[in-house]
Protein backbone atom coordinates (compact mmCIF):
# COMPACT_ATOMS: atom_id res chain seq x y z
CA UNK A 1 0.00 0.00 0.00
CA UNK A 2 1.57 2.71 -1.21
CA UNK A 3 -0.88 5.72 -1.93
CA UNK A 4 -4.05 6.51 -0.11
CA UNK A 5 -6.56 8.89 -1.23
CA UNK A 6 -8.53 10.30 2.16
CA UNK A 7 -11.43 12.31 1.13
CA UNK A 8 -12.99 14.91 3.86
CA UNK A 9 -11.04 17.09 6.18
CA UNK A 10 -13.27 17.04 9.03
CA UNK A 11 -12.37 15.02 12.20
CA UNK A 12 -12.52 11.63 10.93
CA UNK A 13 -10.87 12.09 7.64
CA UNK A 14 -7.86 14.62 9.12
CA UNK A 15 -7.63 11.91 11.86
CA UNK A 16 -7.45 8.63 9.27
CA UNK A 17 -4.84 10.90 7.39
CA UNK A 18 -2.82 11.23 10.27
CA UNK A 19 -2.78 7.82 11.74
CA UNK A 20 -2.15 6.22 8.28
CA UNK A 21 1.02 8.63 8.62
CA UNK A 22 2.35 7.80 11.92
CA UNK A 23 1.95 3.76 11.07
CA UNK A 24 3.43 3.43 7.87
CA UNK A 25 5.34 5.41 4.87
CA UNK A 26 2.35 5.74 2.93
CA UNK A 27 1.63 8.64 0.70
CA UNK A 28 -1.43 10.36 1.00
CA UNK A 29 -3.67 12.96 -0.57
CA UNK A 30 -6.36 14.56 1.65
CA UNK A 31 -9.43 16.54 -0.31
CA UNK A 32 -11.68 18.52 0.79
CA UNK A 33 -14.81 20.05 -1.25
CA UNK A 34 -13.99 23.58 0.81
CA UNK A 35 -11.55 24.76 2.69
CA UNK A 36 -10.07 22.30 5.13
CA UNK A 37 -11.71 23.81 7.55
CA UNK A 38 -15.36 23.62 6.25
CA UNK A 39 -17.01 20.64 7.73
CA UNK A 40 -19.71 19.40 10.34
CA UNK A 41 -16.96 19.07 12.99
CA UNK A 42 -15.59 22.62 13.01
CA UNK A 43 -19.71 23.70 14.24
CA UNK A 44 -19.71 20.56 16.86
CA UNK A 45 -20.49 22.32 20.65
CA UNK A 46 -20.89 20.23 23.57
CA UNK A 47 -18.55 17.73 23.42
CA UNK A 48 -17.19 14.17 22.79
CA UNK A 49 -17.87 11.36 25.12
CA UNK A 50 -15.00 9.35 26.79
CA UNK A 51 -14.53 6.98 29.87
CA UNK A 52 -11.02 8.14 31.60
CA UNK A 53 -8.78 6.67 33.15
CA UNK A 54 -9.73 7.37 36.84
CA UNK A 55 -13.27 7.81 36.39
CA UNK A 56 -13.92 4.32 38.37
CA UNK A 57 -15.73 5.46 40.89
CA UNK A 58 -18.27 7.30 38.69
CA UNK A 59 -18.22 5.72 35.26
CA UNK A 60 -17.35 2.80 33.34
CA UNK A 61 -17.10 1.89 29.80
CA UNK A 62 -19.71 -0.57 30.42
CA UNK A 63 -21.79 2.27 31.41
CA UNK A 64 -20.85 4.29 28.29
CA UNK A 65 -22.03 1.09 26.16
CA UNK A 66 -25.32 0.99 27.70
CA UNK A 67 -26.23 4.10 27.63
CA UNK A 68 -25.27 4.11 23.65
CA UNK A 69 -27.63 0.50 23.24
CA UNK A 70 -30.48 2.58 25.13
CA UNK A 71 -30.02 5.47 22.78
CA UNK A 72 -29.84 3.39 19.46
CA UNK A 73 -33.22 2.11 20.56
CA UNK A 74 -32.25 -1.88 20.09
CA UNK A 75 -30.65 -1.22 16.63
CA UNK A 76 -26.96 -0.89 17.31
CA UNK A 77 -24.28 -3.19 16.38
CA UNK A 78 -23.58 -4.29 19.91
CA UNK A 79 -20.01 -5.24 19.06
CA UNK A 80 -18.96 -2.20 17.37
CA UNK A 81 -20.35 0.18 20.61
CA UNK A 82 -17.84 -2.44 22.29
CA UNK A 83 -15.46 -0.92 20.49
CA UNK A 84 -16.10 2.35 20.19
CA UNK A 85 -16.52 2.67 24.69
CA UNK A 86 -13.51 0.59 24.82
CA UNK A 87 -10.70 2.81 22.47
CA UNK A 88 -11.96 6.17 23.89
CA UNK A 89 -9.54 6.83 26.53
CA UNK A 90 -6.56 6.14 24.12
CA UNK A 91 -7.74 8.22 21.21
CA UNK A 92 -8.42 11.24 24.06
CA UNK A 93 -4.65 10.63 24.54
CA UNK A 94 -3.47 11.00 21.46
CA UNK A 95 -5.50 14.14 20.51
CA UNK A 96 -3.58 15.17 23.71
CA UNK A 97 -0.84 14.80 22.08
CA UNK A 98 -1.47 16.53 19.18
CA UNK A 99 -1.68 19.84 21.04
CA UNK A 100 -5.69 19.85 21.79
CA UNK A 101 -6.42 21.83 24.97
CA UNK A 102 -9.47 20.22 26.29
CA UNK A 103 -11.29 22.66 29.28
CA UNK A 104 -9.39 21.21 32.77
CA UNK A 105 -10.63 22.15 36.47
CA UNK A 106 -8.96 24.21 39.02
CA UNK A 107 -6.86 21.58 39.47
CA UNK A 108 -5.28 20.49 36.12
CA UNK A 109 -7.84 17.59 35.36
CA UNK A 110 -9.51 16.97 32.67
CA UNK A 111 -13.38 18.67 32.89
CA UNK A 112 -15.51 16.03 32.32
CA UNK A 113 -19.41 17.30 31.94
CA UNK A 114 -22.65 15.53 32.12
CA UNK A 115 -25.19 15.53 28.74
CA UNK A 116 -28.54 14.26 28.32
CA UNK A 117 -29.07 10.61 28.20
CA UNK A 118 -25.46 9.98 29.62
CA UNK A 119 -25.65 8.37 33.10
CA UNK A 120 -22.10 9.43 34.35
CA UNK A 121 -20.08 12.83 33.20
CA UNK A 122 -18.09 11.89 30.73
CA UNK A 123 -18.23 14.61 28.27
CA UNK A 124 -15.06 16.57 27.70
CA UNK A 125 -15.17 19.62 26.32
CA UNK A 126 -13.27 22.65 24.54
CA UNK A 127 -13.66 26.20 25.39
CA UNK A 128 -16.81 25.45 26.72
CA UNK A 129 -18.96 24.94 23.66
CA UNK A 130 -16.69 25.42 21.07
CA UNK A 131 -15.63 21.72 20.99
CA UNK A 132 -15.48 20.61 17.43
CA UNK A 133 -12.80 23.51 15.96
CA UNK A 134 -10.85 23.13 19.04
CA UNK A 135 -10.25 19.40 18.10
CA UNK A 136 -9.81 19.72 14.43
CA UNK A 137 -7.65 23.00 14.46
CA UNK A 138 -4.45 21.24 15.88
CA UNK A 139 -5.22 18.20 13.50
CA UNK A 140 -5.43 20.49 10.66
CA UNK A 141 -1.98 22.07 11.42
CA UNK A 142 -0.45 18.33 11.72
CA UNK A 143 -1.87 17.33 8.43
CA UNK A 144 -0.33 20.15 6.98
CA UNK A 145 3.09 20.28 8.36
CA UNK A 146 3.21 16.52 6.90
CA UNK A 147 5.15 17.02 3.57
CA UNK A 148 3.88 13.16 2.62
CA UNK A 149 0.32 14.67 3.16
CA UNK A 150 -1.11 16.05 -0.05
CA UNK A 151 -3.69 18.43 0.68
CA UNK A 152 -6.28 19.51 -2.38
CA UNK A 153 -8.86 22.02 -1.31
CA UNK A 154 -11.59 23.13 -3.36
CA UNK A 155 -11.47 19.25 -5.25
CA UNK A 156 -15.02 17.95 -5.52
CA UNK A 157 -15.32 13.82 -5.38
CA UNK A 158 -17.64 12.96 -8.48
CA UNK A 159 -16.72 9.38 -8.69
CA UNK A 160 -15.12 6.70 -7.70
CA UNK A 161 -13.41 4.41 -10.65
CA UNK A 162 -13.71 0.53 -10.15
CA UNK A 163 -11.91 -2.08 -11.78
CA UNK A 164 -13.23 -6.06 -11.52
CA UNK A 165 -15.37 -5.14 -8.43
CA UNK A 166 -12.42 -3.17 -6.61
CA UNK A 167 -12.27 0.94 -6.28
CA UNK A 168 -9.10 1.83 -7.87
CA UNK A 169 -9.43 5.26 -7.03
CA UNK A 170 -11.84 8.48 -7.93
CA UNK A 171 -12.72 11.08 -10.35
CA UNK A 172 -11.88 14.75 -8.67
CA UNK A 173 -13.41 18.38 -9.86
CA UNK A 174 -10.75 21.11 -9.14
CA UNK A 175 -12.20 24.67 -8.50
CA UNK A 176 -11.31 25.31 -12.27
CA UNK A 177 -14.14 22.91 -13.39
CA UNK A 178 -11.13 20.32 -14.62
CA UNK A 179 -11.91 16.52 -14.24
CA UNK A 180 -8.87 14.52 -12.49
CA UNK A 181 -8.61 10.82 -12.50
CA UNK A 182 -6.65 9.98 -9.25
CA UNK A 183 -5.31 6.30 -9.30
CA UNK A 184 -4.87 5.05 -5.32
CA UNK A 185 -4.25 1.60 -3.68
CA UNK A 186 -7.02 2.70 -1.31
CA UNK A 187 -9.75 5.29 -0.91
CA UNK A 188 -11.19 6.36 2.64
CA UNK A 189 -14.43 8.46 2.48
CA UNK A 190 -14.73 10.87 5.14
CA UNK A 191 -17.12 13.26 3.49
CA UNK A 192 -19.86 13.56 6.33
CA UNK A 193 -23.79 13.46 6.50
CA UNK A 194 -26.54 14.88 4.19
CA UNK A 195 -28.20 18.22 6.44
CA UNK A 196 -28.95 19.48 3.24
CA UNK A 197 -31.72 16.73 2.13
CA UNK A 198 -33.72 19.10 4.30
CA UNK A 199 -35.00 22.91 4.63
CA UNK A 200 -34.30 23.31 8.32
CA UNK A 201 -30.48 22.02 9.29
CA UNK A 202 -27.78 22.52 11.59
CA UNK A 203 -24.84 21.32 8.99
CA UNK A 204 -22.93 23.75 7.12
CA UNK A 205 -23.66 23.55 3.00
CA UNK A 206 -20.68 21.34 2.62
CA UNK A 207 -22.89 18.25 3.83
CA UNK A 208 -25.10 17.00 0.42
CA UNK A 209 -24.36 13.38 0.76
CA UNK A 210 -21.76 13.23 -1.79
CA UNK A 211 -19.68 9.92 -0.44
CA UNK A 212 -23.44 7.80 0.12
CA UNK A 213 -23.91 8.89 -3.34
CA UNK A 214 -20.52 8.11 -5.04
CA UNK A 215 -20.83 4.74 -2.84
CA UNK A 216 -24.04 3.71 -4.14
CA UNK A 217 -23.10 4.35 -8.19
CA UNK A 218 -20.35 2.37 -7.46
CA UNK A 219 -22.17 -0.54 -6.15
CA UNK A 220 -21.35 -0.28 -2.29
CA UNK A 221 -23.95 -1.24 0.07
CA UNK A 222 -25.76 1.11 2.26
CA UNK A 223 -27.28 0.81 5.30
CA UNK A 224 -30.13 2.38 7.93
CA UNK A 225 -30.65 5.49 5.41
CA UNK A 226 -33.96 5.73 7.41
CA UNK A 227 -32.18 6.84 10.55
CA UNK A 228 -32.05 10.78 10.47
CA UNK A 229 -31.88 12.43 14.10
CA UNK A 230 -33.62 16.13 14.10
CA UNK A 231 -32.31 18.74 16.95
CA UNK A 232 -35.14 20.07 18.27
CA UNK A 233 -34.15 23.40 18.80
CA UNK A 234 -32.91 25.47 15.89
CA UNK A 235 -33.02 28.45 15.55
CA UNK A 236 -35.24 29.58 12.71
CA UNK A 237 -32.66 32.46 11.27
CA UNK A 238 -30.86 31.21 8.15
CA UNK A 239 -28.30 28.62 8.61
CA UNK A 240 -30.52 27.36 11.52
CA UNK A 241 -27.60 27.45 14.57
CA UNK A 242 -28.83 24.97 17.18
CA UNK A 243 -29.91 26.03 20.67
CA UNK A 244 -28.26 23.19 22.83
CA UNK A 245 -30.35 20.96 25.22
CA UNK A 246 -28.27 22.25 28.00
CA UNK A 247 -30.68 25.76 27.87
CA UNK A 248 -33.24 23.72 28.42
CA UNK A 249 -31.19 21.96 30.95
CA UNK A 250 -31.09 24.98 32.84
CA UNK A 251 -34.99 25.26 32.64
CA UNK A 252 -35.66 26.91 29.50
CA UNK A 253 -38.84 26.29 28.71
CA UNK A 254 -41.06 25.67 25.26
CA UNK A 255 -43.97 27.39 24.34
CA UNK A 256 -46.27 27.38 21.25
CA UNK A 257 -47.21 31.35 19.46
CA UNK A 258 -50.44 31.06 21.90
CA UNK A 259 -47.65 30.90 25.04
CA UNK A 260 -48.80 27.46 26.67
CA UNK A 261 -45.91 25.34 27.42
CA UNK A 262 -46.97 22.38 25.51
CA UNK A 263 -44.53 19.41 25.95
CA UNK A 264 -46.14 18.01 29.11
CA UNK A 265 -48.75 17.27 27.01
CA UNK A 266 -46.98 14.85 24.91
CA UNK A 267 -43.70 13.37 27.36
CA UNK A 268 -43.99 13.14 31.33
CA UNK A 269 -40.00 14.37 31.43
CA UNK A 270 -41.40 18.09 29.33
CA UNK A 271 -38.82 19.71 28.10
CA UNK A 272 -36.38 17.25 29.20
CA UNK A 273 -37.18 14.41 27.37
CA UNK A 274 -35.00 12.59 24.64
CA UNK A 275 -33.99 14.91 21.65
CA UNK A 276 -36.32 12.67 18.79
CA UNK A 277 -39.23 12.63 21.55
CA UNK A 278 -38.93 16.83 21.74
CA UNK A 279 -38.61 16.77 17.74
CA UNK A 280 -41.69 14.66 17.58
CA UNK A 281 -43.82 16.73 20.07
CA UNK A 282 -42.86 19.77 18.32
CA UNK A 283 -43.63 18.22 14.89
CA UNK A 284 -47.00 17.39 15.98
CA UNK A 285 -48.10 20.14 17.67
CA UNK A 286 -47.27 22.13 14.62
CA UNK A 287 -48.84 20.01 12.35
CA UNK A 288 -52.40 19.84 15.42
CA UNK A 289 -52.15 23.93 15.67
CA UNK A 290 -50.91 24.63 12.14
CA UNK A 291 -48.31 27.15 13.05
CA UNK A 292 -44.59 27.03 11.55
CA UNK A 293 -42.20 27.29 15.02
CA UNK A 294 -42.40 27.47 18.64
CA UNK A 295 -40.55 29.34 20.78
CA UNK A 296 -37.65 28.75 23.32
CA UNK A 297 -38.41 30.92 26.50
CA UNK A 298 -35.14 31.56 27.93
CA UNK A 299 -36.39 35.25 29.54
CA UNK A 300 -36.35 33.32 33.20
CA UNK A 301 -32.46 34.30 33.15
CA UNK A 302 -30.64 37.55 33.09
CA UNK A 303 -28.32 38.58 30.22
CA UNK A 304 -25.38 38.17 32.71
CA UNK A 305 -26.40 34.28 33.40
CA UNK A 306 -26.75 33.95 29.89
CA UNK A 307 -23.62 35.56 28.35
CA UNK A 308 -21.68 33.87 31.25
CA UNK A 309 -23.22 30.27 30.93
CA UNK A 310 -23.68 30.13 27.01
CA UNK A 311 -21.16 32.70 25.80
CA UNK A 312 -21.72 31.14 21.99
CA UNK A 313 -25.40 30.57 21.89
CA UNK A 314 -25.68 34.58 23.46
CA UNK A 315 -23.68 35.79 20.22
CA UNK A 316 -25.14 33.05 18.22
CA UNK A 317 -28.94 34.65 19.34
CA UNK A 318 -27.46 38.47 19.37
CA UNK A 319 -26.11 38.34 15.82
CA UNK A 320 -29.66 36.94 14.90
CA UNK A 321 -31.45 39.99 16.51
CA UNK A 322 -32.38 38.63 19.66
CA UNK A 323 -32.00 39.69 23.49
CA UNK A 324 -32.76 35.93 24.45
CA UNK A 325 -32.85 37.23 28.30
CA UNK A 326 -36.04 39.58 26.85
CA UNK A 327 -37.15 37.82 23.85
CA UNK A 328 -38.54 34.12 22.82
CA UNK A 329 -36.21 32.77 20.34
CA UNK A 330 -38.03 31.21 17.54
CA UNK A 331 -37.26 27.63 16.76
CA UNK A 332 -38.35 24.35 14.35
CA UNK A 333 -36.42 20.98 14.41
CA UNK A 334 -33.70 20.56 11.91
CA UNK A 335 -31.47 17.94 10.26
CA UNK A 336 -28.55 17.49 12.55
CA UNK A 337 -26.80 13.73 12.39
CA UNK A 338 -27.38 10.94 10.00
CA UNK A 339 -26.96 7.38 11.71
CA UNK A 340 -27.44 5.66 8.12
CA UNK A 341 -24.53 5.44 5.32
CA UNK A 342 -22.05 3.17 3.76
CA UNK A 343 -22.26 0.31 5.34
CA UNK A 344 -18.71 -1.23 7.08
CA UNK A 345 -17.38 -3.13 9.17
CA UNK A 346 -15.33 -2.81 12.40
CA UNK A 347 -12.10 -1.53 10.56
CA UNK A 348 -14.19 0.64 8.04
CA UNK A 349 -14.10 -1.69 4.80
CA UNK A 350 -16.92 -1.55 2.75
CA UNK A 351 -18.29 -4.26 0.54
CA UNK A 352 -16.30 -3.13 -2.34
CA UNK A 353 -12.34 -3.97 -1.86
CA UNK A 354 -10.33 -0.84 -2.02
CA UNK A 355 -12.99 1.39 -0.67
CA UNK A 356 -13.45 2.64 3.24
CA UNK A 357 -15.75 4.23 5.43
CA UNK A 358 -15.36 6.50 8.44
CA UNK A 359 -17.16 9.24 10.53
CA UNK A 360 -20.76 10.13 9.47
CA UNK A 361 -20.57 8.94 6.19
CA UNK A 362 -20.45 5.54 7.33
CA UNK A 363 -22.89 3.52 9.16
CA UNK A 364 -20.81 1.32 11.72
CA UNK A 365 -23.68 0.17 13.79
CA UNK A 366 -22.53 2.22 16.66
CA UNK A 367 -25.29 4.97 16.40
CA UNK A 368 -28.72 2.08 16.44
CA UNK A 369 -31.64 3.92 15.21
CA UNK A 370 -30.26 7.13 17.15
CA UNK A 371 -27.07 8.54 18.20
CA UNK A 372 -26.31 9.24 21.77
CA UNK A 373 -24.54 12.73 21.91
CA UNK A 374 -21.32 13.30 21.89
CA UNK A 375 -20.36 9.68 20.40
CA UNK A 376 -20.22 11.03 16.84
CA UNK A 377 -16.88 12.95 17.08
CA UNK A 378 -15.28 9.52 18.66
CA UNK A 379 -16.37 7.60 16.13
CA UNK A 380 -14.67 9.81 13.50
CA UNK A 381 -11.42 9.04 15.98
CA UNK A 382 -11.64 5.09 16.32
CA UNK A 383 -13.44 3.87 13.29
CA UNK A 384 -10.54 6.14 11.33
CA UNK A 385 -7.50 5.11 13.39
CA UNK A 386 -9.11 1.03 12.95
CA UNK A 387 -9.37 1.52 8.94
CA UNK A 388 -5.49 2.93 9.18
CA UNK A 389 -4.70 0.12 11.13
CA UNK A 390 -5.71 -2.21 8.66
CA UNK A 391 -4.81 -0.26 5.52
CA UNK A 392 -1.42 -0.14 6.32
CA UNK A 393 -1.39 -3.55 7.50
CA UNK A 394 -3.46 -6.59 6.31
CA UNK A 395 -6.45 -5.46 4.54
CA UNK A 396 -7.65 -9.32 5.03
CA UNK A 397 -11.67 -10.57 4.31
CA UNK A 398 -13.77 -7.71 2.99
CA UNK A 399 -17.30 -8.05 4.52
CA UNK A 400 -20.42 -9.36 2.71
CA UNK A 401 -23.70 -7.74 3.70
CA UNK A 402 -27.07 -9.06 2.76
CA UNK A 403 -28.57 -6.65 0.91
CA UNK A 404 -31.61 -5.84 -1.02
CA UNK A 405 -31.56 -5.13 -4.87
CA UNK A 406 -33.00 -1.33 -5.87
CA UNK A 407 -33.34 0.31 -9.35
CA UNK A 408 -33.47 3.96 -8.90
CA UNK A 409 -33.42 4.31 -13.08
CA UNK A 410 -34.21 8.53 -13.06
CA UNK A 411 -36.95 10.10 -14.29
CA UNK A 412 -37.19 13.15 -17.06
CA UNK A 413 -37.94 15.92 -15.29
CA UNK A 414 -35.60 18.32 -13.75
CA UNK A 415 -35.78 19.36 -10.30
CA UNK A 416 -34.17 22.06 -8.88
CA UNK A 417 -32.44 21.72 -5.02
CA UNK A 418 -35.48 23.19 -3.20
CA UNK A 419 -37.92 20.87 -5.04
CA UNK A 420 -35.89 18.05 -3.45
CA UNK A 421 -35.60 19.60 0.10
CA UNK A 422 -39.67 20.47 -0.07
CA UNK A 423 -40.83 17.09 -0.74
CA UNK A 424 -38.27 15.68 1.78
CA UNK A 425 -38.91 18.81 4.38
CA UNK A 426 -43.12 17.34 3.65
CA UNK A 427 -42.99 13.58 3.85
CA UNK A 428 -40.17 12.31 4.81
CA UNK A 429 -39.32 14.10 7.88
CA UNK A 430 -39.85 14.11 11.73
CA UNK A 431 -43.07 12.63 11.05
CA UNK A 432 -43.46 10.07 8.11
CA UNK A 433 -46.47 7.71 6.82
CA UNK A 434 -47.32 5.08 3.91
CA UNK A 435 -49.22 7.58 2.33
CA UNK A 436 -46.78 10.13 2.57
CA UNK A 437 -43.99 8.20 1.57
CA UNK A 438 -45.61 6.93 -1.50
CA UNK A 439 -46.47 10.85 -2.49
CA UNK A 440 -42.73 11.54 -2.23
CA UNK A 441 -41.58 8.31 -3.84
CA UNK A 442 -43.50 8.92 -6.74
CA UNK A 443 -42.04 12.69 -7.03
CA UNK A 444 -38.45 12.18 -6.33
CA UNK A 445 -38.70 9.10 -9.38
CA UNK A 446 -39.83 11.84 -11.74
CA UNK A 447 -36.35 13.88 -11.33
CA UNK A 448 -33.33 14.11 -12.31
CA UNK A 449 -30.55 16.42 -12.10
CA UNK A 450 -28.88 17.41 -15.44
CA UNK A 451 -25.44 19.67 -15.41
CA UNK A 452 -22.05 19.28 -14.42
CA UNK A 453 -21.10 21.96 -12.09
CA UNK A 454 -20.30 21.53 -8.39
CA UNK A 455 -23.75 22.60 -7.62
CA UNK A 456 -25.66 20.65 -9.90
CA UNK A 457 -23.78 17.57 -8.79
CA UNK A 458 -24.15 18.15 -5.27
CA UNK A 459 -28.41 18.16 -6.25
CA UNK A 460 -28.03 15.23 -7.79
CA UNK A 461 -26.51 13.17 -4.90
CA UNK A 462 -28.97 15.01 -2.87
CA UNK A 463 -31.82 13.80 -5.10
CA UNK A 464 -29.89 10.10 -4.92
CA UNK A 465 -29.73 10.07 -1.35
CA UNK A 466 -33.39 11.46 -0.75
CA UNK A 467 -34.95 8.28 -3.19
CA UNK A 468 -32.59 6.07 -0.96
CA UNK A 469 -33.67 7.40 2.53
CA UNK A 470 -37.68 7.52 1.51
CA UNK A 471 -37.19 3.58 0.09
CA UNK A 472 -35.67 2.41 3.63
CA UNK A 473 -38.63 4.37 5.53
CA UNK A 474 -41.10 3.25 3.07
CA UNK A 475 -39.40 -0.62 4.10
CA UNK A 476 -39.57 0.00 7.63
CA UNK A 477 -42.68 -0.32 9.12
CA UNK A 478 -42.14 0.29 12.71
CA UNK A 479 -41.31 3.23 14.60
CA UNK A 480 -37.71 3.28 16.42
CA UNK A 481 -35.36 6.05 17.58
CA UNK A 482 -35.28 9.04 15.17
CA UNK A 483 -37.58 6.76 12.35
CA UNK A 484 -41.29 7.53 13.62
CA UNK A 485 -44.29 6.31 11.45
CA UNK A 486 -47.59 7.36 12.64
CA UNK A 487 -48.84 4.85 10.97
CA UNK A 488 -46.93 2.56 12.86
CA UNK A 489 -46.07 4.13 15.76
CA UNK A 490 -44.38 1.67 17.86
CA UNK A 491 -41.61 -0.42 17.66
CA UNK A 492 -41.92 -3.95 16.16
CA UNK A 493 -42.45 -6.71 18.24
CA UNK A 494 -39.64 -8.42 17.33
CA UNK A 495 -36.16 -6.76 16.69
CA UNK A 496 -35.76 -5.73 12.98
CA UNK A 497 -32.60 -5.95 11.24
CA UNK A 498 -30.49 -3.40 9.16
CA UNK A 499 -31.73 -1.60 6.01
CA UNK A 500 -29.40 -2.78 3.77
CA UNK A 501 -29.73 -2.15 0.07
CA UNK A 502 -27.61 -1.97 -3.04
CA UNK A 503 -28.12 -0.94 -6.78
CA UNK A 504 -29.40 -3.65 -9.00
CA UNK A 505 -28.00 -1.65 -12.06
C1 LIG B 1 -24.07 22.18 14.89
C2 LIG B 1 -23.53 20.81 15.18
C3 LIG B 1 -23.16 20.48 16.47
C4 LIG B 1 -22.65 19.19 16.74
N1 LIG B 1 -22.22 18.91 18.00
C5 LIG B 1 -21.63 17.70 18.24
C6 LIG B 1 -21.04 17.41 19.50
O1 LIG B 1 -21.04 18.23 20.40
N2 LIG B 1 -20.47 16.19 19.67
C7 LIG B 1 -20.42 15.24 18.69
O2 LIG B 1 -19.88 14.14 18.90
N3 LIG B 1 -20.96 15.50 17.47
C8 LIG B 1 -21.53 16.70 17.22
N4 LIG B 1 -22.06 16.97 15.99
C9 LIG B 1 -21.93 15.96 14.93
C10 LIG B 1 -20.48 15.93 14.45
O3 LIG B 1 -20.00 17.24 14.33
C11 LIG B 1 -20.34 15.25 13.09
O4 LIG B 1 -21.05 14.06 13.06
C12 LIG B 1 -18.88 14.95 12.81
O5 LIG B 1 -18.12 16.12 12.93
C13 LIG B 1 -18.71 14.34 11.43
O6 LIG B 1 -17.34 14.29 11.14
P1 LIG B 1 -16.86 13.74 9.74
O7 LIG B 1 -15.39 13.89 9.71
O8 LIG B 1 -17.44 12.42 9.50
O9 LIG B 1 -17.55 14.72 8.66
P2 LIG B 1 -17.48 16.30 8.51
O10 LIG B 1 -16.89 16.96 9.68
O11 LIG B 1 -18.81 16.75 8.08
O12 LIG B 1 -16.47 16.49 7.30
C14 LIG B 1 -16.85 16.12 5.99
C15 LIG B 1 -15.74 16.55 5.03
O13 LIG B 1 -15.97 15.95 3.76
C16 LIG B 1 -15.80 16.92 2.76
N5 LIG B 1 -16.61 16.52 1.60
C17 LIG B 1 -17.92 16.24 1.56
N6 LIG B 1 -18.29 15.90 0.30
C18 LIG B 1 -17.16 15.97 -0.45
C19 LIG B 1 -16.87 15.76 -1.83
N7 LIG B 1 -17.82 15.41 -2.72
N8 LIG B 1 -15.60 15.93 -2.27
C20 LIG B 1 -14.62 16.32 -1.41
N9 LIG B 1 -14.84 16.54 -0.09
C21 LIG B 1 -16.09 16.37 0.38
C22 LIG B 1 -16.27 18.22 3.40
O14 LIG B 1 -15.74 19.32 2.68
C23 LIG B 1 -15.66 18.04 4.80
O15 LIG B 1 -14.30 18.41 4.75
C24 LIG B 1 -22.57 18.24 15.70
C25 LIG B 1 -22.95 18.57 14.41
C26 LIG B 1 -23.43 19.85 14.14
C27 LIG B 1 -23.81 20.20 12.72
Amino acid sequence: MTRVLVVGSGIAGLYTALELRRRSNVDVTLVAKGALRESNTWYAQGGIAAVLPGAESTDSTGRHVADTLTAGAGHCDEEAVRVLCADSAAHIDRLLTLGTRFDRTDDGALAVGHEAAHSAPRILHIGGDATGAGIADPLVRAVESDPRITILEHTFLADLTTSGGQVTGAVVVRGSGESVPLETDAVVLATGGAGGLFRHSTNPSVATGDGVAAAWRAGAVVADLEFFQFHPTSLDVDGHPLISEAVRGEGAVIRDAAGHRFMGDYHPDGELAPRDVVSRSIALHLARTGESRVFLDATAFSAGFLSRRFPTLTAVTAAAGFDWSRDLLPVVPAAHYWMGGVATDLYGRTSLPGLYAVGEVARTGVHGANRLASNSLLEGLVFGARAANVITGSAGNWPVFDAQEVDLSMGRETARRDDVRQVMSEHVCVLRDESGLRVAAKQLAQWRVGGSSIEDRETANLLLCARLLTHAAALRSESRGAHYRSDFPTAGAAVVGPTMLRSST
